[in-house]
């Protein structure tokens, strides 16, 4: 919606995430959307909506509530249960024309790069997709998208000043989530999907949902990542031991996948999976902007290269310079002396039985 003077600029407030839903549950990308979205508004002055589409949100309420939103926007509707991004594209112009928000942000997902640009061409808003970094200019309060552009060689940061919403989208596992607080409270407003919004809409006979045998790095507590430096197949055998032992998944650089050392799945990057675990050990990555990308949120990284002043090796919190083809083996070596057990392949499922439990 273009802006035509300063009283409809401020007609426009808050920052609203849209909340995705797969198969009735939260998709974690919802929280560490409203992760971002909390650091925006204190920024930015204003409150945090959330807006749940779907048939059961009967749990989705309190658990946005408790990532960081201060209300909640609810549509519980059988015609939701099934994707329908013509349906929620119409729910969601009608709800914005009614609320104005400020900021609207989304998942880069499969349903988010399917619902959020029809719903940004409808509103004739400007929409950044895939952003990495999302700021509040602090003289006009516009909001700075940060991406990769021209093939991944620069940073373009975007605004778009004279439209709102501005509208963003992020990949998961870039934005940190903040962690859950069930003492927190805010208001939960329900509407309903209006006659008009299913007038002409294709109708979902039956979902079915394909589930390929693909590697799962993004949900992985331990990676071991192999770069252009592993030299060949041998040398990701010897990683994939060495990850095997760490109970760690195997991840790679997308040099080391063009060279037909390892498949695609693996990649970790900005063509690739973008992940978020615990402990990232880089071997033989120099750390391309586009590999940073996709690994850059980890919570602690390892590099071993040779080269101590690559990017990875700066940007790591534990550098090991040396070559990897001896210092793997002496990790592993140490490992058996100390007595360390063998790990099982650990993932975040893992870690929310653990804390159930
Ligand atoms: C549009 C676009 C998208 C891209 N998307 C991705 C992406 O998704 N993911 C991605 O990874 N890349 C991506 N790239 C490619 C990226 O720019 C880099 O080319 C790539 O990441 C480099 O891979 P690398 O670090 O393995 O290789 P290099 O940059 O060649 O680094 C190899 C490293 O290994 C070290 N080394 C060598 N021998 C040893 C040894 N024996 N022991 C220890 N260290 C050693 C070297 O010192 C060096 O630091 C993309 C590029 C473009 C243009």
């Amino acid at each position: 919606m273009k802006l035509t003077g300063e009283q409809d600029r401020q007609n426009s407030a808050d920052v609203w995430v849209l909340a995705e839903m797969t198969g009735g549950a939260l998709h974690p990308v919802s929280h560490e959307l409203l992760g971002a979205a909390r650091r925006l508004a204190a920024d930015r002055g204003c409150r945090v909506w959330a807006v749940a589409l779907g048939s059961d949100l009967s749990d989705a309420a309190a658990s946005l509530i408790a990532h960081g939103a201060d209300g909640v926007i609810l549509v519980g509707d059988g015609r939701l249960q099934a994707f329908n991004d013509e349906l929620e594209c119409n729910v969601l112009e009608r709800l914005v024309r009614k609320y104005r928000p400020e900021i609207f942000l989304g998942a880069a997902t499969n349903r988010g790069r399917a619902l959020i640009p029809r719903l940004a061409s409808r509103l004739y808003a400007g929409l950044t997709a895939d952003c990495t970094g999302l700021a509040i200019d602090p003289e006009t309060g516009d909001l700075l998208q940060t991406r990769p552009a021209f093939g991944g060689n620069i940073m373009a940061t975007i605004r778009s000043g004279g439209f709102r919403p501005q509208m963003a989208t992020v990949r998961p596992k870039v934005m940190q989530a903040l962690p859950g607080d069930r003492t927190r409270s805010g208001m939960v407003v329900r509407e309903s999907v209006a006659p008009e919004d299913a007038l002409h809409i294709k109708q979902i006979l039956e979902t079915i949902e394909r589930r390929e045998n693909t590697v799962n790095l993004s949900d992985a507590r331990i990676i071991v990542a192999g770069g252009r430096a592993m030299k060949g197949p041998e040398g990701f055998a010897l990683l994939e031991s060495f990850a095997q032992r760490i109970g760690g998944a195997l991840g790679a650089s997308r040099a080391a996948v063009d060279s037909g050392w390892i498949a695609y799945p693996h990649q970790v990057g900005q063509t690739g999976q973008t992940v978020q675990a615990d402990v990232y050990i880089a071997c033989g990555i120099s750390g391309q902007i586009q590999h940073l990308i996709g690994m850059q949120s980890c919570k602690t990284i390892v590099a071993i290269d040779i080269d101590d002043t690559t990017p990875m090796m700066q940007l790591a919190d534990i550098a090991v310079k040396g070559d990897l083809f001896a210092v793997i083996p002496e990790v592993m070596k140490a490992l058996d002396r100390a007595g360390v057990r063998r790990a099982p392949a650990s993932t975040e499922a893992d870690t929310e039985e653990e804390e159930q439990c």
